[in-house]
């Protein structure tokens, strides 16, 4: 644990929207940052620090008031609109089942943000995909089956290096070289905090492991005018976004898995799939016994970006998210999303409908270990407690 700490007054008071937010990206600001926390005031930021900050302090303050600046000065709080609030639906259980489910050799850390999942996750994981998969065979969805590594040409196409650089992953490999393959098969050793080689023996990033599903489907689909001008679709897939000092539960992983049913075609069918996907899902979710609500919210956009694109998302509605009761911690965590991204990728991509016109996207994506984790950290460990639809499912 670090006993260094570093006391800070923002230079702009933090609004209550923006708490949260900013406390996730100050993980990014300086390496010497083990966590930090934002007082609910808003006027007080408290950093821990892996070192004694010493000479560099300056430095680390201007960073982090940069930060606080670019993201809260003259920002204006969202209108957050609540479609549907159960999160009074009861639930049975109140500690963080992290602890029993480790405790059992039901998950394993196998590094930070990397977890290994025993049969009771999986077999609860498998039945909620089940679940997913009724939404996905409403539409009539096309199966697809995507890569885990994804292309940086048509990453940097959409523009996702300037929105989300701080939580990609790089896939890298050694150079065609014999002399560094065999420097490397001599030398690498795991010090510290990772391996000793030095950054010239890989190569150039081609690929990163993917931060999203339905990324893929858009790709596939570029540079075409799409056939008959609608498609739904639906796949499961490995997300990665590296998520820092904020890897600290089962809440965020680096390394995570997603369901997504994916809509392509005019503005009108997507924001209608989009809206029968809520109303389909909130049987489904009533069945599961799940607290929770849906709300509007914005995307974790990186610093620069911040303040435009999440005011943009939330004013024109482009983003709900389903937010699961935590009741251990008295708070919600997003379990999924149902998202509209207008004509983004159909512009950047050159996907066009009959009418030769850009084409509107959306998707509804679902992150498999947060709903379970919910559901566990609201019914608990014993299957004799569950909601009879789950603990049937499960016999
Ligand atoms: P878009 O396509 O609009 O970018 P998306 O399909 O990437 O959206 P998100 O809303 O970003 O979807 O993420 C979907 C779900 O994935 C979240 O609601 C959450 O359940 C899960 N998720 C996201 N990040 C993590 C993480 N670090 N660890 C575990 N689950 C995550
Ligand atoms: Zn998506």
């Amino acid at each position: 644990m670090p006993e260094h700490r570093l006391d800070l007054a923002p230079a702009v008071t933090i609004p209550p929207h923006l708490v949260g937010q900013v406390q996730s990206k100050l993980a990014y600001v300086d390496e010497l940052i083990a966590s930090a926390d934002v007082a609910e005031s808003g006027d007080r930021i408290t950093l821990a620090l892996h070192a004694a900050a010493g000479a560099r302090a300056a430095e680390i303050e201007e960073k982090v008031q940069r930060v606080v600046r670019e993201m809260a000065q003259g920002s204006i709080a969202p209108k957050v609109e609540i479609l549907e609030d159960h999160l009074a639906r009861p639930t049975s259980y109140s500690a963080d089942p992290l602890d029993e489910l480790l405790a059992r050799g039901e998950v394993y850390e196998e590094s930070t943000g990397i977890f290994t999942f025993g049969p009771l996750m999986s077999r609860l994981i498998a039945y909620f995909e089940s679940r997913f998969l009724e939404l996905a065979a409403h539409f009539d969805a096309q199966p697809y089956r995507f890569p885990t590594l994804m292309s940086a040409k048509f990453l940097d196409r959409v523009d996702y290096f300037r929105a989300f650089p701080h939580s990609l992953t790089f896939a890298t490999h050694l150079r065609e070289d014999l002399d560094i393959i065999n420097q490397f098969a001599e030398t690498a050793k795991y010090e510290g905090k990772g391996l000793n080689s030095p950054a010239e023996f890989f190569s150039q990033v081609e690929a990163m492991l993917s931060p999203a599903v339905c990324y893929h489907l858009y790709f596939s689909l570029a540079d075409h005018p799409l056939p008959n001008g609608q498609l739904v679709a639906t796949a499961v897939g490995t997300c990665f976004r590296y998520e820092s000092n904020n890897l600290t539960s089962l809440e965020r992983l680096w390394n995570f898995t997603m369901r997504e049913v994916i809509f392509v075609g005019s503005k009108d069918f997507v924001l209608e799939h989009r809206e029968q996907s809520r109303q389909f899902m909130h049987r489904i979710f009533e069945e599961l016994g799940l607290a929770y609500q849906v709300e509007t919210a914005n995307d974790p956009f990186f610093v620069g970006e911040f303040r435009k694109q999440a005011a943009f998302q939330n004013a024109f509605q482009l983003k709900y998210e389903i937010r699961a009761r935590l009741p251990f911690k008295e708070s919600t965590l997003a379990i999924g999303s149902y998202n509209y991204h207008q004509d983004f990728f159909g512009r950047h991509l050159g996907i066009t409908l009959p009418d030769g016109k850009p084409i509107h996207t959306g998707c509804t994506a679902f992150g498999l270990e947060r709903v379970a984790h919910a559901f566990l950290a609201q019914h608990g460990l014993d299957p004799a407690r569950w909601p009879a639809a789950v603990r049937e499912a499960l016999s």
